[in-house]
């Protein structure tokens, strides 16, 4: 037996440890680009570096600070550097990180609203004031029908509501029996790999998935939908369920959901919006047309984990029958039957999403929301497309680039005249020089470069750098 009966850090050591903490993310954020953006290790390089054993006993605290810089530093990609472009932002902030560690340091566990009710009020009251912010319609607010949630991601979101989307097809007998394969889900071509993903969790099987071709701009074709809805009609199966895309992964596009809406509602599909990346554009009047026809919706998520400067993880979904949803998640043991919860007054967001237990995450959304004030959030989602559409003057003056796709707002897919081996030699240079952080897509027959705007300190100076480095990688692949 060991002769200590206490091996916590106790509050004291806590506020020292925490200040230095602090300390190591301020540095952090003032050197950040002093670091190449796309970490270079090589598989397996973090991994040999630590010890193969756990301590037995436990280690000073600087020796977990030393080793955060010199073992874990090298194999962090920098998805906070103002040089980051690559796939969507994932952007932070100052007051997010703090919310976070507010939610830490409380470390309740918000199951059900007797669970610590200020953890469900919070968050049932911020949604509220997100659709304000983003214009959404009154059927998704906790005083109608409807309501929202915060879940991890938005591929938990879009499963929720295939699954609720499935129990209202199905009259809950799904919840109850399981799937047969008469069921059918709808998504563009260009929809999120989520969408399979769901599709495959939630019994349906990735066969009754329907990929519905774009237009020239990577919009879903509407009558294309109608079509194939109406051919598995006719053969008897079950259409329940169409995503529409409010900027698409791979080119930013922007389904047009009105026309979605008015087919699902017609032939009774429940239809989600999945907006992750640019629902938050919404928060600017001149961009709230994203969301025209999102009244028609069933269901709709925005990721504020993207690009509203709160970070990883927060997605809103907001449903229009919270019932439908909470009929098809809910379960109740005896363990956690409670008086709030039969009273029926109260919202049990366990109800609402996969897990049983869930996080604080208001929280840090609530802080956020106060820091910046709505219009902090506009400046910078404004600046943000605004260096998108300079950027994308910058590729349509030269006349070795063009543009790929239409630039809705602050993502810019653009390509080398020269073909896919020389973009694709233009992106592994630039990466390899740490000097930023692009990624690609396919778009019809071509390699495509994207180039997405959303850091929080990405200022014009970053994209000028990094417009000039990618001609002058260009220069070089043309010149060998
Ligand atoms: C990023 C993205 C997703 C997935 O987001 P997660 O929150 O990581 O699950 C889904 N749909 C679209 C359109 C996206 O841009």
């Amino acid at each position: 037996m060991n002769e200590r009966n206490d091996y916590h850090m106790d509050p004291e050591t806590f506020r020292r440890r925490g200040r230095e903490v602090v300390d190591w993310i301020a540095d952090y954020m003032e050197r950040i680009e002093t670091f190449p953006v796309r970490s270079n290790v090589a598989p397996g390089e973090i991994r040999a570096r630590l010890p193969a054993e756990p301590p037995e006993t436990g280690e000073p605290f600087e020796a977990v600070l030393r080793d955060l810089d010199e073992i874990i530093l090298p194999g962090i990609t920098h998805w906070q550097s103002p040089n980051f472009f690559a796939y969507w932002p994932a952007n932070s902030s100052g007051p997010a990180v703090l919310g976070e560690l507010l939610s830490a340091g409380l470390a309740v566990q918000g199951m059900s609203w007797e669970t610590s009710p200020a953890c469900t009020e919070l968050e049932i009251h911020v949604l509220d004031w997100m659709l304000d912010m983003l214009g959404l319609p009154e059927r998704f607010h906790s005083s109608s029908a409807g309501g929202g949630v915060i879940q991890d991601t938005a591929s938990s979101a879009t499963l929720c509501a295939l699954l609720a989307a499935r129990e209202r097809a199905t009259d809950f007998v799904t919840d109850r029996k399981g799937c047969d394969r008469s069921l059918v889900a709808y998504g563009s071509t260009q929809a999120h790999s989520s969408v399979e993903k769901a599709v495959r969790i939630a019994g349906l099987g990735s066969e009754q998935l329907r990929l519905i071709d774009v237009d020239d701009q990577y919009a879903m074709d509407a009558s294309a939908l109608e079509r194939g809805i109406e051919t598995d009609l006719d053969a008897g199966l079950t259409p329940c369920f169409v995503t529409a895309t409010v900027g698409t992964t791979s080119s930013g596009a922007i389904d047009p959901v009105r026309a979605i809406g008015e087919i699902a509602k017609r032939h009774r599909v429940w239809l989600h919006v999945d907006a992750a990346m640019s629902g938050t554009a919404a928060i600017c009047p001149e961009f709230r047309s994203v969301h025209d026809g999102v009244e028609l919706a069933d269901s709709y998520c925005v990721n504020p984990h993207k690009w509203m400067f709160t970070n990883f993880d927060c997605d809103l979904f907001y449903v229009a029958d919270r019932a439908t949803l909470v009929r098809t998640l809910s379960v109740l043991p005896e363990y956690l039957r409670n008086r709030a919860t039969e009273s029926g007054v109260v919202i049990d967001y366990r109800d609402w999403h996969i897990p049983l237990g869930r996080r604080f995450r208001a929280l840090k959304l609530w802080l956020v929301i106060r820091h910046y004030g709505i219009e902090g959030l506009r400046h910078h989602v404004r600046r943000h497309v605004e260096l998108a559409r300079m950027f994308t003057g910058w590729v349509e003056a030269d006349r070795d680039f063009e543009l790929a796709a239409p630039v809705p707002l602050n993502l810019v897919c653009f390509r080398h005249r020269g073909g896919d081996t020389i973009n694709q030699a233009i992106i592994d240079r630039v990466n390899d020089s740490g000097k930023l952080f692009l990624t690609h897509t396919r778009l019809g027959d071509w390699f495509v470069l994207r180039l997405a705007i959303g850091q929080t300190h990405t200022e014009q100076r970053h994209v000028q750098a990094a417009w000039d480095a990618i001609r002058a990688a260009a220069a070089e692949v043309a010149s060998e």
